[in-house]
C-alpha cells in the first residue's frame, strides 16, 4: 500500500519514517507551502511538486497513485484535496481539514459540540472587539498561521491603531487574553472502523508563540479535568467520523479547560510519544489511515521534549541512555523548528534539570 502526504516537512519525514516498517510506502506532494525544505523526506519516496491550475490527474500518477492521501498541516488547497478524492481516499476527511483551516470554523464546530473555548469576536470592528473583550486581547488571522504567526497581542488603544492596517475585518478573530495556569494539549486517534484512544495529556511551554519544551503526562491536573479533555477529543473525532491523529491545545485556568485550537494531524506535542508512549502518534496516525487497528497510547514513562529551534548542527552530544535525537535534515535559520531530543526519566525534576543542561549547551543560529 502507498500512502500520499500533501507536504514534505518534518511531520511528514517522521510519518513515513513510522510507516515504512510496516511495509508501506510513501510518496510527498511539495505545494510550496511556507517553510518547506525537501531534504526532510529526501530518499523516503517520490516528490511531486503541484501549484494551482495544473492537472491533479497527473500529480495523482506522479504520486504513483497512493490508496490514501493524508496531510501534514492543516494549511492545504482545498481545492486540491478535494478533487484528489475523486483518485482515492482522503483521511482525515477534507470537511474536518478545512474546519481547523479556518479558526472561525474550528471555534463553530466546538460551539456546535458545547466545547469551551477562549471569549472571541468575528467580523466586527476591532474597537467593536476591544469594548466586547477588553484588553488584552490577541487578534488571529483566519488562516495561515503557525509557530505563533499572523497574530498581534493588543494590550492598549495605542497597539489597536497600530495592528489596524495589518487587518481587513472578516479576515481575523480577536479573542479575550487567558490568564493561564498552564498550556496542555491531548492527541487523540481515530481508526478507520471507528476505534478511539487518546495519549495521555502533555504539559507544553511556547516562546513567542513556539513550542519550546513538553512534558508528559502533564502534572497537576485533576482526574476530572484529564477525563474532559479526552471526552472533549472523543466528541470530535466521533461527530466528524475522523480517521486518523487529531491534536487540540488548551489553556488551563484553575480548575477549567478552554480550548486553544485544533490541529488536524500529528503534533509537535505529541513527538514524546516516539520515546514515552507505547506506539507513537505518528505510527498511530499510519495506522488509522491505512485502515489498520491501532496500537496502545499509553505512556511507558515520564518524558520530555526539547524543541532544536535555530540549531546550527545535530547536537550529538547530547545524545546518552535516556535521550534520542530526532535531526529534521533541513537547512539551519534562527528559531526554526531543525529537530528536537525526547527524554525519559523517573524523576521529574531530574528530567527538567537534564533538559536545561542540554538546552545551555546548544550552540544556536
Ligand atoms: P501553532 O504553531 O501551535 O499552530 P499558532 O500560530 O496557531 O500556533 P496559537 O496556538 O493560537 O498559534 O497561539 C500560540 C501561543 O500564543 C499559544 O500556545 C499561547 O501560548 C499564546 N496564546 C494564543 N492565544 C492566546 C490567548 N487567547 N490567551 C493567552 N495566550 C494565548
Ligand atoms: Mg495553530
Ligand atoms: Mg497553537
Amino acid at each position: 500500500m502507498r500512502i500520499g502526504i500533501i507536504g514534505c516537512g518534518q511531520l511528514a519525514r517522521m510519518m513515513a519514517l513510522a510507516g515504512i516498517p510496516l511495509g508501506l510506502k510513501f510518496s510527498f506532494v511539495a505545494d510550496g507551502g511556507p517553510d518547506t525544505d525537501l531534504s526532510c523526506v529526501e530518499g523516503l519516496g517520490p516528490v511531486a511538486p503541484w501549484q494551482p491550475g495544473q492537472s491533479v490527474s497527473a500529480l495523482y500518477e506522479a504520486l504513483g497513485k497512493p490508496e490514501v492521501i493524508t496531510v501534514e498541516k492543516e494549511q492545504v488547497d482545498l481545492e486540491l484535496v478535494r478533487a484528489l478524492e475523486a483518485h482515492c481516499i482522503i483521511r482525515p476527511n477534507v470537511d474536518s481539514i478545512a474546519k481547523c483551516k479556518s479558526r472561525i470554523h474550528e471555534k463553530q464546530l466546538l460551539a456546535e459540540l458545547g466545547i469551551p473555548c477562549a471569549p472571541f469576536t468575528y467580523d466586527v470592528s476591532l474597537e467593536e472587539s476591544a469594548k466586547t473583550l477588553d484588553y488584552p486581547m490577541v487578534i488571529k488571522s483566519l488562516d495561515e498561521g503557525y509557530d505563533g504567526k499572523n497574530q498581534w497581542v493588543v494590550r492598549s488603544n495605542d497597539d489597536l491603531v497600530s495592528v489596524a492596517p495589518n487587518l481587513k475585518q472578516g479576515h481575523y478573530l480577536a479573542e479575550q487574553w487567558i490568564p493561564f495556569d498552564a498550556e496542555v494539549s491531548i492527541i487523540g486517534v481515530r481508526g478507520a472502523s471507528g476505534e478511539v484512544s487518546c495519549y495521555p495529556l502533555t504539559e507544553n511551554q511556547h516562546q513567542n508563540g513556539i513550542l519550546v519544551r513538553s512534558m508528559a503526562p502533564a502534572r497537576g491536573l485533576s482526574g476530572e479535568m484529564v477525563q474532559q479533555a479526552q471526552s472533549y477529543m472523543t466528541k470530535l473525532l466521533q461527530a466528524q467520523e475522523y480517521v486518523g491523529v487529531l491534536a487540540m491545545e488548551l489553556f488551563v485556568l484553575g480548575d477549567k479547560l478552554l480550548v486553544n485550537e485544533l490541529a488536524p494531524r500529528v503534533h509537535n506535542s505529541g513527538h514524546w510519544t516516539q520515546l514515552g508512549a507505547q506506539t507513537c502518534q505518528f505510527e498511530n496516525h499510519i495506522r488509522a489511515v491505512a485502515g489498520l487497528a491501532l496500537g496502545a497510547t499509553s505512556a511507558i514513562g515520564k518524558t520530555g521534549m526539547l524543541n532544536l529551534l535555530g540549531v546550527v548542527a545535530p547536537p550529538m552530544d547530547a545524545l546518552s541512555s535516556n535521550a534520542s535525537l530526532h535531526w529534521y535534515n533541513k537547512a539551519a535559520k534562527p528559531n526554526r523548528k531543525l529537530g528536537h531530543i525526547n527524554f525519559m526519566l523517573d524523576d521529574y525534576a531530574q528530567l527538567v534539570s537534564q533538559m536545561q543542561s542540554v538546552e545551555q549547551s546548544l550552540v544556536k543560529c
